[in-house]
């Protein structure tokens, strides 16, 4: 271990301020806290500054080591293609990771200030929407822990997902500058260094041995700059690598002006070149079609893809035989789909493969995970964006399209339909080209990340490609990494399982089940409590601070924290909110279990209704908070800005975890799991991983209601929801409120959208139809909640059953179906 001989070499070197190379954690702190002005000001910023490269510095070993054996290929190496990477903060997951935390504590002695408060000013890297880019940075975490040799690859994005403000109650966008201290972690490699090109036209050659071939001339070229940022395993020397593409003008940018003496405007164009990776699209699960969008995406696919292919010729010559055997490229969604025509690209025109051999390396080494059953997030690109921005490609989209149209029509023979449905262009007034068609065809392995999503997958919107292709089609459900989302976030909890389980469950967390023998054991409840009571105290602080609202750790802490969107059904929770204010406004308080209620998220800039969701949460909880009766039992607060740093405070705090998407339309979820491990109760639908958590867990440990996803598939059509409400003299009565203004008296009219959306037959969410349900879940959530030692072991049992959940399952799978590394 590195630590060891640092600790060996420090004995003779700690004295020296200016010592060089300084290699001890706390020998480099003070070499970059002396290398400013040499004065004694310094800001804290400098310090969190001066740490994180200290910490950096102490992989710069590994670092290079871990390269030197991945190149030279004796295992699989996997690309992990993503436009999303939610890494949140660096420096806390490096220290446990890299055990340097008491190193790091004493270092810190002589500056007076103490780590977490240092941890605090790092800004998130937020580059990412939600649920996707977590996953991502998850994954990352364990295959470096699980010692895979994984590159992560993605788009420095200048701006990160939008800051949230909240006036009035309504969402404000504030732009995401979090490189304006500068990044401590990133590298910058000009070695690596490709150029992107963009738009031009397309010419058949013969070369000197009578073939044809085809360039792409005339090309607007970008350059895609190489950054760095390490991903260190947990405690075992691998250092993986994070590298994240910025666009770039070339050099010689439009020679052509700057010779016609238009030298400014020549340098002026810069900017389009570096517009490619300026912003980060904040929408989840919809898209918005924009161009520059596809320009992101092309740009990461050849970037990386050259990346790849020049690694490969550097060390193996232009021989591709063995290219299959050591890649693997696993595609995010569909955002990095492109890469497949990119490849073919690649290996046919600059390579000179011909093109069997190029779709047989494409086609064993592309993997496509699928997110989403919603149609408006399935990406389709108009045929003439193609045509303009990347002309090649779409001949090669053609091309792969009509080779795989003929095994279409050899498995339906005379079904011409059947071409027109499978196409991977879609026809029409604007015809399109169909990224999620064009992913399954040239993948070899097409997984969902649930069980009932891949289930959906494989007999709804993709039946018939599983009819064609059944042995492409897998799951992998997902997972969180029990690093950064127990270990790390949970330090209460993580010294209580260690102290009676060991420390092996950081790496291993099935060996939580062993908390199920302990259950019972009156002093680990009473220390489960204090935990919980900790944790809620810390949260009380932020919610304080940043909601203005005093939340109070004696009662339950019910939180749903997510994207906002529809089918999440946040609205159900406000209505829930709704029906208790009444009630306690009635004096029903007897069956009331106090409870401070939490909603958080962020709305895409774009999406109304999710906005307005946003603005209804925030009048409520001012009626609520603002009467001095009803926050007795009640108290409801939106917290502005949720993000990765927000859940590892919420997560721990948590009793109860809402999981209510409408059945059928969370792809999986992983904001559950996080939950789950930190001992919080879900009450939930039977979506997505849900149902897998509840397998786990048993129904005694889990609050289920509402409608299945087949129930939700049967009643749609003729779904009435005013008999749903006609039905619930609860449900009537919230509506009632909602529809006399009561919550909007200054506002005339501006919730109208959302009634209307409740009382619609063609309401998709379904949302009045479990209403019933779901507040009779709440009720044995409270009748649970009274008891509070049945309530704690409850919450043993969820952690202990989380084992399942951990990225490292995942990943495990992944490792052994797909990849074969
Ligand atoms: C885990 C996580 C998500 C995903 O949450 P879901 O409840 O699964 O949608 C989104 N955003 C952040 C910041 C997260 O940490």
């Amino acid at each position: 271990m590195s630590a060891k001989v640092n600790k060996g070499k420090r004995a003779t070197k700690a004295t020296l301020s200016d010592c060089e190379p300084c290699d001890s954690l706390s020998g480099s702190l003070t070499r970059y806290m002396s290398n400013g002005l040499g004065n004694e000001e310094y800001s804290e910023q400098q310090l969190f500054h001066a740490l994180a490269l200290s910490v950096r510095d102490q992989m710069l070993n590994n670092w290079r080591q871990t390269r030197t054996k991945d190149s030279q290929y004796q295992t699989k190496h996997v690309a992990y293609l993503s436009l999303e990477f939610l890494m949140g903060r660096a420096l806390g997951n490096a220290l446990l990771n890299l055990q340097l935390e008491d190193e790091s504590r004493a270092a810190l002695q002589q500056y007076a200030i103490d780590l977490e408060e240092i941890e605090s000013l790092e800004h998130d890297a937020g580059l990412g929407n939600g649920g996707l880019g977590r996953l991502a940075a998850c994954f990352l975490d364990s295959c470096a822990s699980m010692d895979i040799s994984v590159t992560g690859y993605g788009i420095r994005y200048e701006y990160g997902m939008f800051a949230q403000k909240i006036v009035d109650g309504y969402q404000i966008e504030r732009p995401d500058r979090w490189l304006r201290d500068g990044n401590p972690w990133e590298v910058r490699v000009p070695k690596h260094n490709v150029i992107v090109p963009f738009f031009g036209r397309t010419q058949v050659y013969i070369d000197k041995d009578g073939r044809r071939n085809t360039s792409w001339v005339d090309t607007q070229d970008v350059v895609a700059a190489a950054y760095d940022m390490p991903v260190p395993g947990y405690r075992n020397d691998r250092i993986n690598t994070l590298r994240l593409w910025k666009s770039e003008a070339t050099d010689d940018f439009d020679l052509k002006e700057f010779n016609q003496g238009d030298y400014t405007e020549a340098v002026a164009s810069k900017n389009l070149a570096e517009q490619i990776t300026m912003v980060l699209y904040p929408n989840d699960t919809s898209e918005n079609g924009k161009e520059l969008r596809l320009r992101q995406q092309y740009f990461l696919s050849s970037a990386s893809l050259q990346d790849l292919l020049n690694n490969w010729v550097m060390h193996q010559g232009t021989d591709f035989s063995g290219f299959a055997k050591a890649y693997v490229m696993q595609l995010n969604d569909t955002h990095p789909s492109i890469a497949i025509p990119e490849l073919m690209r690649l290996l046919v025109d600059k390579y000179f493969l011909g093109w069997d051999q190029a779709w047989s390396i494409t086609t064993s080494t592309m993997a496509y995970t699928n997110h989403t059953l919603l149609p408006e997030a399935l990406e389709r690109w108009p045929v003439r964006i193609f045509e303009q921005m990347l002309p090649r490609i779409l001949e090669i989209i053609y091309e792969i399209n009509a080779r795989y149209l003929d095994d279409v029509a050899h498995h339906w023979p005379g079904d011409g339909k059947m071409l027109a449905k499978m196409s991977i262009i879609e026809e029409g007034e604007v015809p399109h080209v169909r990224m999620a068609y064009l992913a399954i065809v040239a993948s070899f392995s097409v997984n969902g990340v649930a069980g009932l999503h891949t289930q959906l997958l494989t007999s709804g919107l993709f039946k018939h490609f599983y009819d064609l292709w059944p042995e492409k089609f897998n799951n992998r459900t997902n997972g969180v990494t029990p690093r950064r989302w127990l270990a790390h976030c949970n330090p209460r909890l993580s010294a209580l399982l260690t102290a009676r389980l060991g420390d092996g469950w950081v790496k291993n967390l099935h060996h939580l089940q062993k908390l199920k023998d302990v259950a019972e054991d009156v002093t680990l409840l009473t220390k489960w409590q204090e935990v919980k009571l900790a944790n809620k105290v810390d949260l009380t602080h932020m919610i304080a601070k940043e909601c203005g609202v005093q939340f109070d750790p004696t009662m339950m802490f019910d939180v749903q924290v997510k994207r906002i969107h529809e089918y999440k059904r946040q609205l159900l929770n406000i209505l829930h909110v709704i029906h208790l204010y009444h009630q306690i406004q009635q004096g029903n308080t007897d069956d009331i279990v106090p409870r401070c209620v939490l909603i958080g998220g962020k709305a895409a800039p774009g999406y109304a209704m999710a906005k307005l969701l946003i603005k209804l949460a925030n009048n409520v909880a001012h009626m609520v908070n603002s009467d001095p009766l009803v926050s007795r039992y009640l108290r409801f607060a939106f917290l502005p800005n949720y993000n990765v740093s927000a859940m590892e405070k919420i997560c721990p705090a948590t009793d109860l975890s809402e999981q209510i998407s409408t059945a059928g339309k969370e792809a999986s979820g992983t904001g559950n799991m996080k939950f789950m491990m930190n001992g919080a109760l879900t009450i939930g639908t039977l979506d997505g991983a849900n149902i897998e958590m509840l397998e786990e867990v048993g129904e005694e440990n889990f609050f289920l209601f509402g409608l299945n996803a087949n129930e939700v598939t049967s009643l749609r059509g003729h779904y009435d929801p005013n008999r749903f409400i006609a039905a619930s003299s609860d449900l009537s009565h919230v509506m009632e409120l909602l529809e006399s203004g009561h919550f909007n008296l200054l506002e005339p009219e501006i919730f109208d959208p959302i009634i209307h959306a409740i009382k619609s037959p063609s309401d998709p969410w379904m949302t009045a139809a479990d209403f019933e349900s779901y507040r009779l879940a709440q009720v044995k959530v409270a009748i649970a909640y009274r008891d509070r030692e049945n309530w704690t072991k409850m919450s043993i049992y969820n952690t202990a059953s989380s084992g399942r959940f951990s990225s490292d399952v995942t990943i495990a799978g992944y490792r052994d179906d797909i990849w074969r590394a």
